[in-house]
């Protein structure tokens, strides 16, 4: 009678394996006699009152695979890209053969170059996913960029199928004054840069200001805020790279404070993560609200009107102190616009507009810019606004939205409006920088159901046995490979033990290779 949410579930089978009585089974593997529990299911969230997932969901079926044959490329090692393994891989026939391609020398992309390196929990995922690297219906190929290395008509004709699950590395900029003077740097190469990532190993930020500024106030905005101020001593039990270790050691950064455009109900960062920093004991969270704010006639109708989760975050704000508190803090100010990042040769603070609450002509109440300006000084800014994605030659590409045109995961030629032949999406460059890594497993679900789908329907164009023998046999690039990855992997993690840490991330090649002790692999397809 246990109900697993299937929105909120990511599969990472915690509960199946700590289940003393093998209770918990996914849909599509209850046994006929146990079916009847999906509608006992649906029908306990259709109640009055009930609390949790509440819209009925069907039965999800296995699709049917017409030929034991089927090969799909899969480019990307991250969460979108190994939900979408793992969806193919529980769904698709013995007959499956999926070839996964990264850049990088080491698997993992959002969870080993994203997530926040004191999230340890979060980045448990990562052992579902190191799961499927073991399927033997799958191979990775490590160090092989898809684009430059291998051609996306390399991909066309060597595959059945091709699934784009590359993330979004590029961050969308402010287009401000000053914003690319020194010391302005965006979130996600400062956070490629403490956790590791090889493309940001010569990456340096001073950290001798006594203030940060972190514009935007999302999930990001709160993680880089987060480490700044934390005590380094509960940075070094986490992953983080040790050149970032070394440098916060270093930091005389007394306060961040995290610029929001919109006021708090309208803040982008989570609930949760809101309270695990309200909760800290080695800084303080406060803001900068004026007192009394919640007594604003404007501010009590657009409360009103608030979802129910944004009037949680809203009472957490409006409880935190409103004054300055003595040693490091985390300042949360809201209603501010960045104008201009200002300074001569490097940054000096950031000149900002206040906003307020307003009604427009229509009588709707909007938040608009007062005409009055502030300038907060600051040695560091980092740009928290958001990412996008980066063209793959030869693969359809949105340049405003940074993603690639999809239907429900089938990539779309945007200049005739067809689906192109066995290509596919999934993740953020489908649909957009939103959503926790768990978000990433109804977005593969769509796209693998969309695939299976086609191919049942043979319309990949690999079904038949003379498609087959006409598909090219491909000849791989130089590569790495699983057991490669396995011994950087141990490696990492025997260098933390010694020093008690989870592990010691190697950060250049150089270092992995030796690690890896690795010779080139190359293999035919
Ligand atoms: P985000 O949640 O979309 O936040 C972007 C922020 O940038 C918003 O505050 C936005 O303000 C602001 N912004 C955009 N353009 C601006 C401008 N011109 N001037 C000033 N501010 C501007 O993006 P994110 O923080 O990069 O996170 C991406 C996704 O990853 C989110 O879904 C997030 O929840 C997820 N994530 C989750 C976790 C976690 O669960 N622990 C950790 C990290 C990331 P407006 O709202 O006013 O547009």
């Amino acid at each position: 009678m246990l109900y697993v949410d299937p929105e909120v579930c990511i599969d990472c089978g915690a509960c199946a394996d700590v289940c003393p009585v093998d209770a918990i089974v996914a849909d599509y593997d209850l046994a006929v006699k146990d079916r009847a529990y999906i509608e006992i299911n649906n029908e306990y969230f259709e109640q009055p009152g009930a609390r949790g997932y509440s819209a009925k969901r069907a039965l999800r079926q296995r699709p049917a695979v017409t030929s034991d044959v089927l090969r799909v490329a899969i480019v990307g090692t991250g969460p979108a890209a190994c939900y979408a393994a793992q969806e193919l891989l529980t769904m698709a026939a013995e007959g499956l053969r999926i070839d996964m391609f990264e850049r990088l020398l080491v698997p993992g992309g959002l969870v080993r170059f994203g997530v926040a390196p004191d999230h340890l929990k979060t980045k448990e995922v990562a052992n579902g996913f190191e799961r499927i690297f073991d399927d033997k219906r799958l191979k990775l190929h490590l160090g092989v960029d898809v684009g430059r290395d291998l051609l996306h008509a390399d991909m066309i004709a060597g595959y059945d199928a091709v699934i784009y699950a590359v993330g979004m590395l590029s961050s969308r900029s402010l287009g401000i004054k000053g914003e690319d003077l020194r010391g302005s740097h965006s979130a996600a190469e400062f956070a490629a840069w403490y956790n590791g990532h090889p493309d940001f190993a010569d990456f340096s930020c001073d950290l001798d200001a006594e203030r940060a500024i972190v514009i935007g106030n999302g999930n990001v905005a709160l993680d880089v805020a987060r480490v700044l101020m934390q005590n380094v001593g509960d940075l070094h039990r986490s992953d983080i790279a040790e050149h970032a270790l070394a440098a916060l050691k270093q930091s005389r950064l007394q306060e961040v404070v995290v610029l929001g455009r919109r006021g708090p109900l309208d803040a982008a960062f989570t609930l949760p993560e809101l309270l695990g920093l309200r909760e800290r004991e080695d800084f303080a969270l406060w803001t900068d609200l004026p007192l009394g704010i919640e007594d604003d006639p404007l501010q009590q109708e657009v409360t009103a009107l608030a979802p129910w989760a944004a009037r949680q975050k809203l009472r957490a704000i409006l409880d935190l102190p409103r004054q300055q508190p003595a040693g490091r803090s985390i300042r949360l100010s809201f209603l501010r616009s960045p104008e201009a990042v200002i300074g001569e040769h490097r940054v000096e603070g950031v000149m900002q507009t206040r906003n307020a609450l307003t009604r427009n002509r229509d009588g709707k109440i909007i938040v608009a810019p007062t005409g009055h300006n502030l300038t907060e000084e600051a040695g560091l800014i980092l740009r928290s606004v958001g990412f996008r994605g980066d063209a793959i030659a030869g693969v359809p590409f949105d340049e405003t939205r940074g993603t690639i045109p999809n239907d429900g995961g089938r990539v779309r030629d945007p200049t005739t409006g067809d689906t192109l032949r066995g290509v596919y999406v999934t993740g953020w460059i489908k649909r957009g920088p939103s959503g926790v890594i768990g978000t990433n497993k109804s977005c593969a679900h769509e796209t693998v159901n969309a695939l299976l789908a086609d191919h049942s329907a043979e319309r990949l164009g690999g079904s038949t046995s003379q498609d087959q023998s006409d598909r090219q046999s491909m000849t791989l690039p130089r590569h790495y490979e699983l057991a490669d990855w396995r011994a950087i992997d141990q490696h990492e993690r025997a260098s933390g033990r010694a020093v008690g840490r989870p592990r010691v991330k190697l950060v250049r090649e150089a270092e992995m290779l030796r690690a890896a002790n690795a010779v080139w692999s190359s293999s035919d397809g």
